[in-house]
C-alpha cells in the first residue's frame, strides 16, 4: 500500500472527503484512512440537509436571509458560547460549499427546503431522498475520479510528531499489522464526533449513560479526538452531547418519516393529548420537554393531506412500513382510533386538534407560538408516531482556528495538523441546530483540505 503523501486524511464521511477532494483538486496527494469498511460515517445514515443562508430555493420563494442572520442563528441556537470567528466562517461560506457540492460534486437537490428547529427563517437545503446516501456516494465518485486513495478497514491510532511537534505522519492498523504513514504537508483529522462510546459520553457528561439509546453510526468514537489530546491539542465543549428528540423507541434510530414535523405539518403531543413544547423548537428544548413527560415518549401527529404534502411516506417508504408493522406508526381513520392504539387521551387530543386549527385560522399559535407557517388539519386518515430522544450530535471536540488549524493548550497553532466535521468543537457551543452540521463539515473540510495542500 501506499504509505506516503502531501495529506492524510483520517476518516471517509462528509468532511474527510470534502477535505480530500479539495486538497487533490488543489494539487496535492493524498490519501484517506477509514476505519470501516465503508466510507459515510454519521453523514452517510443522516438526512443530511444543509443550511445555506441566500441559497437558490429562498431565491425563487422570496424568503429574505443573510449570512448576519445564520450566523446570528448558529450562536443563539448554542447559547451565544461559540467561537465567534469560526462561526463567521461557518456562516460566509455554507452557500459556496452548497454550489460547490451541486456543481463540483454533483449532488442533487431536491426543489424544495425544510425548516429545522431553531432557524429563523426556511433555508435548509435537502438533497435526492432527503438521505446522506447522496452526497456521500457523489463524494466517493468523485474521489475516485481524480484518484483520491481512500484505504477502508485502516482505523488511525497516533499521530506523529517531530521533536518541535510538527505533526509528520500517523500510525494505522491494517490487517493486524501497524502501518506507519507520512504526510509531507499535514494531516487532517475528520474522524467525526463520539456518540458511539459509552465511556467517553460518561467521561464528559454523565447524564449521557447507557440508558439513552444513539442515532450514531458505530464508527463514532471520538479516536481523532483521543489522539489529537494526546499531542497536546486543545478540547472544547465536551459536555455537550445532544439528543436528537424523536428517534425510533425502540432503537434509537433516526426516523424521516417524522420530518413531516419539518414541513411545518404536525404537531407533538403527550399521553395526555396535548401539546408541550413548540415543535419547531431547538431539539436540547425538545428533547428535555419529551423526557419530562409522563412516559418519556412523545407522539406526533398528522394528518393525510399533511402526508401527501410532505411526500415522507413515499419517501421513506421501508421505514414507514416497519414503524408500522412494529406498530410505532399507527394509521386510523379516526382522532380516537390513532389515539387508542397508544392509549393517549382521545378527548383531549380530539381538543388540542380543534385548539391547534383555531390558530392555524388566526395565523397565531397562541400557546408555543409554533414558527413558519401554520396549516390546519383536514379529514383523516390521522397518522400518530411514537419517538424517544436519542444521542445524536456530540458539538465538542479539537478545538480549531478559522484556518481549520488544530490549536494547543495554549491557543497556538500545532504544525501540520487540521480538523473538521464533528471531531471539532466550539462551532455550535451547547446545541447544534439542524441542518447545520453538513453545512460545517463541507466548509471546514474544504477549509482543511486547501490549507493542507497549500502548506508545502
Ligand atoms: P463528519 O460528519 O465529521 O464527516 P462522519 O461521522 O460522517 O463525520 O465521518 C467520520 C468518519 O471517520 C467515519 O467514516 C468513521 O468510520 C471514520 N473514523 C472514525 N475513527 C477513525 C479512525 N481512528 N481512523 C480512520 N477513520 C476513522
Amino acid at each position: 500500500v501506499n504509505t506516503e503523501a502531501d495529506v492524510i486524511v483520517l476518516g471517509a464521511g462528509g468532511a474527510g472527503m470534502a477535505a480530500a477532494i479539495t486538497a487533490k483538486e488543489n494539487g496535492a496527494s493524498v490519501i484517506v484512512l477509514e476505519k470501516m469498511p465503508m466510507v459515510g460515517g454519521n453523514t452517510l445514515i443522516s438526512g443530511a440537509e444543509m443550511a445555506a443562508p441566500g441559497n437558490w430555493l429562498q431565491e425563487k420563494e422570496g424568503i429574505t436571509d443573510s449570512v448576519e442572520q445564520f450566523y446570528e442563528d448558529i450562536m443563539k441556537g448554542g447559547d451565544n458560547i461559540a467561537d465567534p470567528d469560526v462561526v463567521h466562517v461557518l456562516a460566509e461560506n455554507a452557500l459556496s460549499a452548497a454550489e460547490w457540492l451541486r456543481d463540483d460534486v454533483h449532488v442533487q437537490f431536491e426543489d424544495y427546503m425544510l425548516f429545522f428547529g431553531g432557524h429563523s427563517v426556511k433555508r435548509s437545503l435537502v438533497p435526492l431522498n432527503a438521505s446522506g446516501v447522496e452526497p456521500i456516494q457523489k463524494l466517493k465518485a468523485k474521489c475516485e475520479e481524480l484518484g483520491v486513495e481512500i484505504q477502508t478497514d485502516t482505523p488511525a491510532t497516533k499521530l506523529i510528531t517531530d521533536e518541535a511537534g510538527k505533526v509528520i505522519g500517523v500510525e494505522a492498523e491494517q490487517a493486524g499489522q501497524t502501518v506507519t504513514y507520512t504526510a509531507h504537508n499535514g494531516v487532517i483529522i475528520a474522524t467525526g464526533g463520539f456518540g458511539s462510546n459509552l465511556e467517553m459520553r460518561k467521561k464528559y457528561n454523565p447524564m449521557m449513560d447507557e440508558k439513552i439509546l444513539s442515532t450514531n453510526s458505530v464508527g463514532s468514537t471520538g479516536d481523532g479526538i483521543t489522539m489529537a489530546e494526546a499531542i497536546g491539542a486543545q478540547l472544547v465543549g465536551m459536555e455537550w452531547i445532544q439528543t436528537y428528540p424523536t428517534c425510533d423507541a425502540e432503537t434509537g434510530r433516526l426516523l424521516y418519516v417524522g420530518d413531516v414535523r419539518l414541513d411545518g405539518r404536525a404537531i407533538l403531543v403527550n399521553l395526555e393529548g396535548k401539546r408541550f413544547v413548540e415543535e419547531l423548537e431547538r431539539r436540547d428544548v425538545i428533547s428535555k420537554a419529551v423526557t419530562e413527560t409522563t412516559d418519556g415518549f412523545s407522539y406526533l401527529f398528522w394528518d393525510e393531506a399533511s402526508m401527501v404534502a410532505s411526500g415522507v411516506g413515499e419517501q421513506h417508504k421501508s421505514e414507514y412500513d416497519d414503524l408500522i408493522e412494529r406498530g410505532m406508526l399507527v394509521k386510523a381513520d379516526t382522532i380516537e382510533e390513532a389515539a387508542a392504539h397508544f392509549g393517549i387521551d382521545a378527548e383531549n387530543l380530539k381538543a388540542t386538534v380543534a385548539k391547534y386549527n383555531e390558530y392555524c385560522e388566526k395565523g397565531k399559535d397562541e400557546e408555543f407560538n409554533k414558527r413558519g407557517d401554520l396549516i390546519a388539519f383536514g379529514e383523516g386518515p390521522y397518522y400518530i408516531m411514537k419517538s424517544i430522544p436519542a444521542i445524536h450530535h456530540t458539538m465538542g471536540g479539537i478545538k480549531i482556528n478559522p484556518e481549520a488549524q488544530v490549536v494547543n493548550m495554549d491557543g497556538q497553532v500545532i504544525e501540520n495538523l487540521y480538523a473538521a466535521g464533528e471531531v471539532t468543537g466550539g462551532i455550535h457551543g451547547t446545541n447544534r441546530l439542524g441542518s447545520d452540521a453538513i453545512a460545517d463539515i463541507m466548509v471546514f473540510g474544504r477549509i482543511a483540505g486547501a490549507n493542507a495542500a497549500a502548506n508545502q
